[in-house]
């Protein structure tokens, strides 16, 4: 029999969204894959009201509608604070997932190096594989998950084509410093290497921490291949908008890939979003602020219950340490807690390269009362686990 692709024989389906299917099946609060369960603002579901009666409902101009590109180009100029020309710097894509994929392919040749923080967001991984490439990891070292510079430095002598950067980051909630994104600015300038961002997360950071955008470092718009999306900044997980922002030349080979891999993201969704493009800075501040409240509730909760944990300064995920329960196993000890607990969560080996499984992953993109009850359940976590953990 012929054999099927080798290439998949490195990675393992996504444990996240497994996670998804293991909370809906025993009807538990599913804090696992990050996602909302409230709704996305008004003023972007009205406008898709009006666009299911006026269009458009065919082909957009396969890297983004001209109205798309203009009003986002607008948006991130103002954040990132470079000059972003929609005709030339800018690829929407199918959510940031594709926009990785496309970024990978864009820049690698088959045999690349890619450098990966570990731990990292599982898509990392695979992105890397099905672009030919190969990951080197770097440690992000707990409990502060800072990096030895050394280290990356070692890994950029490696020949590395380029270094994945998710900030602030998943699943830790690092917001890397100013600091730190100069020295990995300043490597990938002295190895000549590309930084691909993962930014999802840029407009959700608790204060005082800030979110610096690389490509606005000197020197790094050219190298830096940008990826974002819609989805976290409007609570829009499935529209699946997202985009890449870069240089002219990087952009151009990512119009190729993402031309031939899906044509284009949804018309209809482009026209409906350019609602939330055209906010005021007011929105994103409200956002950060929905978050920080929701942050605080669900870490307080969490110190009530008397877990241990890593206080994420972004995003909105926290790692908790589960050493103090002794299950080595920590996919057994999610699918027992999804059951016995009625609370999901992602078990932390999936994003580790290291050999660590004493972390689960939460998120706390969910409403108030959820969070609530699933602080309720989580309280009933310790005398359950005495009974066992099966
Ligand atoms: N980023 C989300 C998470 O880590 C999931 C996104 C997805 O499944 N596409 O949970």
């Amino acid at each position: 029999m012929a054999q099927l692709s080798s290439r998949l024989d490195w990675f393992t389906e996504s444990v996240i969204r497994k996670m998804t299917r293991v909370a809906n099946k025993y009807n538990a609060i599913n804090l696992s894959q990050g996602f909302p369960d409230f709704d996305p603002p008004e003023e972007i579901t009205n406008s898709l009201i009006d666009v299911a009666k006026g269009g458009p409902h065919q082909y957009e101009i396969t890297w983004g509608s001209n109205e798309f590109r203009k009003e986002l180009a607008r948006k991130q100029e103002h954040f990132m604070g470079i000059g972003i020309n929609p005709e030339e710097n800018i690829v929407v894509t199918c959510g940031s997932t594709e926009a990785m994929m496309v970024a990978m392919m864009a820049v690698c040749d088959i045999g690349d190096k890619v450098i990966v923080f570990s731990p990292f967001y599982e898509n990392y991984v695979a992105d890397t594989i099905l672009s030919g490439a190969k990951p080197i990891y770097v440690p992000l070292i707990p409990p502060k998950f800072n990096f030895d510079k050394e280290v990356l430095e070692n890994a950029f002598k490696q020949g590395a084509k380029a270094l994945i950067l998710c900030n602030p980051s998943n699943p830790v909630g690092k917001v890397f410093t100013l600091e730190e994104l100069g020295f990995i600015a300043k490597l990938a300038n002295k190895y000549d290497a590309f930084v691909i961002t993962d930014e999802v997360y840029e407009h959700i950071v608790f204060p005082p921490y800030k979110h610096t955008y690389i490509s606005s470092l000197p020197g790094m718009f050219e190298r830096t291949v940008a990826c974002s999306s819609l989805s976290k900044t409007y609570s829009i997980t499935g529209w699946r908008l997202g985009y890449v922002i870069g240089s002219k030349e990087v952009i151009d080979n990512c119009k190729k890939v993402h031309d031939f891999l899906t044509v284009g993201a949804a018309a209809p969704l482009q026209k409906a979003a350019l609602e939330g493009l055209r906010f005021t800075d007011k929105y994103y501040a409200d956002l950060g602020k929905l978050y920080e409240k929701k942050k605080e509730l669900f870490l307080n909760g969490l110190r009530e219950c008397g877990f241990k944990f890593y206080e994420p300064q972004g995003a909105y995920y926290v790692l908790v340490d589960i050493s103090e329960f002794g299950e080595r196993d920590d996919y057994k000890f999610c699918q027992w807690m999804a059951r016995e607990v009625g609370v999901a969560a992602v078990p932390g080996s999936s994003f580790f390269r290291e050999d660590v499984n004493n972390y689960i992953r939460f998120h706390f993109a969910k409403k108030e009362e959820t969070l609530i009850e699933a602080i309720n359940r989580l309280k009933t976590l310790k005398i359950k686990a005495m009974e066992g953990i099966k």
